[in-house]
């Protein structure tokens, strides 16, 4: 089927949330899929291992080289990329494409050449950039996190650096001040089809 959503007002649509490395993406995920389970949101496929406390199916769908493979091949994936030039990661299309046939939205929180491939393919999705409130911060947060390697952490900010410069691209910035407004704004421009070009 066609992941096209010609009527805006009354159709379902596909919402795409990215930003830079460590700007809190997961954490606004994570909060809206527990205070909002009524949203629909993609759990994408990787082939990087499981960290604690992440659970096969609900994080992600941890997979083998060999699987991630003929997943690509049988054109399984909305999108993919390697990301952090480390794993691969992949938007399962038969979920997202049933979710939209039953009428509901879907959030796609995926990296900055995932959105880019969406856009090919989804142009009139809605493309939400989560920007960190300062660099400065950011690194903060990247260094707070403490499961990257220094060498790892390094790539992931030079990563970063060419993400913040990819906003305009985007119809709608949220700055990642508190969590909870941003969820409150995505819950918003889940619902809201006709929001576009507005920044906050
Ligand atoms: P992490 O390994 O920290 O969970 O995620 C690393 C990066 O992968 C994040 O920037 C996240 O947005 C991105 N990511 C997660 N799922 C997908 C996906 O399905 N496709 C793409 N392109 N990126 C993804």
């Amino acid at each position: 089927m066609s992941l096209h959503t010609s009527n805006p007002r009354s159709a379902p649509r596909v919402v795409v949330l990215s930003g830079p490395t460590a700007v809190g993406k997961t954490t606004v995920v994570k909060r809206l899929r527990a205070a909002h389970p009524e949203l629909w949101i993609s759990v994408s496929t990787t082939t990087r291992p499981a960290r604690p406390r992440e659970v096969d199916g609900q994080h992600y769908h941890f997979v083998d080289d060999a699987t991630f493979d003929r997943m690509v091949e049988q054109d399984a994936f909305l999108e993919w990329a390697v990301v952090h030039r480390e794993a691969r990661y992949g938007t399962p299309r038969a979920p997202v494409e049933a979710a939209l046939a039953e009428g509901r939205s879907v959030l796609l929180e995926i990296d900055l050449q995932g959105a880019r491939q969406v856009r090919e393919t989804v142009p009139d999705a809605l493309y939400v950039f989560l920007a960190p409130p300062s660099w400065e911060e950011m690194v903060r947060r990247l260094v707070g996190r403490g499961t990257e390697s220094e060498a790892e952490r390094e790539r992931r900010l030079a990563t970063a650096r060419e993400e913040l410069a990819a906003e305009s691209e985007f119809d709608v910035t949220l700055v990642n001040t508190e969590v909870e407004e941003v969820c409150r704004k995505l819950v918003d421009l889940m619902s809201s089809p006709h929001l576009t070009h507005t920044s906050g």
